[in-house]
């Protein structure tokens, strides 16, 4: 019997957010959330010390000014615990010498206060890209009976292929690769481009409303019972697979 567990991990980014300010943190811990990845927040430098150590995390996003410690010391001792984390401090002025002093701290990137999640975003794609081309997407991926074999560009549920077009199959990778996580509409169209810059520029919705029915239609005339994931459509134009089966 295959169980969902089996299926090996593409997990999305797990990203430490640093920022005492209640209003930016949540912006951004949200926007975080809302963009595929995996945030926790800390409000202080000791609290982000102790949860650098606890998980491991892809990239870590600071504040420098930070009510307890030097923003620089955090990111000083979680360069020299962590060499391979991606760090991008927060710096409140553009004039120079908190870029070079983070930089001297090992950051890989700053960005200068106020600045806009698009602007966030475009950085942790920068920095965590090479993640997606040292370990891509494990290939093929199970969820319950549905079977996406990526490279093969093949959707099989049960023992039947489902023939796909190409942006729903780039859609259905893409939320694979997010799965159990809330994609926005727009990360999935762009990432969904990415994967298959082919595919039409039909409306997303259409798209996955397209997909919905091809897999319903399969699971339909499926000879035995067959479990996959479903695909929620949730508030504020996201989308989630679900791949909690029944
Ligand atoms: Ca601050």
């Amino acid at each position: 019997m295959r169980t969902p567990a089996a299926v090996p991990d593409p997990r999305p980014f797990r990203v430490l957010l640093v920022e005492d300010d209640d209003t930016t943190g949540r912006r951004l811990e949200s926007g975080l959330r809302g963009n595929g990845y995996a945030p926790t927040w800390s409000r202080t430098g000791a609290d982000a010390l102790a949860e650098a150590e606890r998980a491991p995390y892809d990239a870590l996003l600071l504040d420098l000014g930070l009510p307890d410690m030097d923003g620089l010391d955090v990111a000083r001792r979680v360069r020299d615990r962590l060499p391979h984390l991606r760090i991008v401090v927060f710096t409140s002025r553009e004039d120079g010498a908190d870029v070079v002093a983070g930089r001297e701290a090992g950051a890989d990137d700053h960005l200068t206060k106020p600045f806009g999640l698009d602007a966030l975003l475009s950085r942790l794609r920068v920095h965590l890209r090479p993640r997606y081309s040292a370990a891509p997407l494990s290939d093929p991926v199970r969820l319950g009976d549905l079977m996406i074999e990526v490279a093969a560009r093949r959707c099989t549920l049960g023992d039947a292929e489902v023939p796909l077009p190409p942006e729903e199959f780039a859609v259905l990778v893409v939320l694979a690769r997010h799965r159990d996580t809330a994609v926005t509409g727009q990360l999935l169209a762009a990432r969904a481009r990415e994967e298959d810059p082919s595919g039409t520029a039909a409306a997303l919705d259409v798209t996955v409303a397209s997909l919905r029915r091809r897999l319903a239609d399969a699971t339909r005339t499926a000879p035995h019972p067959v479990r996959l994931p479903r695909i929620s459509t949730l508030r504020g134009h996201a989308y989630r697979l679900e791949t909690d089966l029944p």
